[in-house]
């Protein structure tokens, strides 16, 4: 059975590496972006279209300019960045989206960001997302 009542316990020390790891990307993925966009007024534009799209979805990504469209996939990392963070807080961090079982520490700090367990990461990296979804 994969559906078990599992609950992260990552220590005190745990979650401050984690925590220090993510604000780190943070910095880097905004200074990343920043020099990408070239102006500031554009990374508070990107800043409020993060801040929109916090479901995850980029339904207002549309008419995109070229040096925009290239940060794309910062802006997305970045994105998981913040929402990491806000879990962060909550009892959700550290569990896995798609089946609630327990992501490794180990996992979480290499990339902390991760919202799934490596068992359901791979069914989405190999086609099958539906399969890994038990409830
Ligand atoms: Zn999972």
């Amino acid at each position: 059975m994969k559906l078990q009542a599992v609950q992260q316990d990552l220590s005190p020390g745990q979650y401050a590496v984690l925590e220090a790891a993510l604000r780190q990307r943070q910095a880097v993925l905004e200074q990343a972006l920043q020099s990408q966009l070239g102006e500031q007024g554009r990374v508070e534009h990107a800043r409020e279209q993060l801040l929109q799209d916090g479901d995850g979805e980029q339904a207002h990504a549309t008419d995109r300019e070229v040096d925009l469209a290239r940060s794309d996939a910062n802006l997305d990392a970045l994105r998981q960045v913040n929402e990491a963070l806000q879990r962060l807080r909550s009892a959700e961090f550290g569990l896995c989206s798609d089946c609630g079982a327990a992501i490794a520490f180990e996992r979480l700090k290499a990339n902390p960001e991760v919202p799934r367990c490596i068992t359901c990461q791979a069914a989405i990296e190999h086609g099958q997302a539906g399969t890994a979804r038990k409830l």
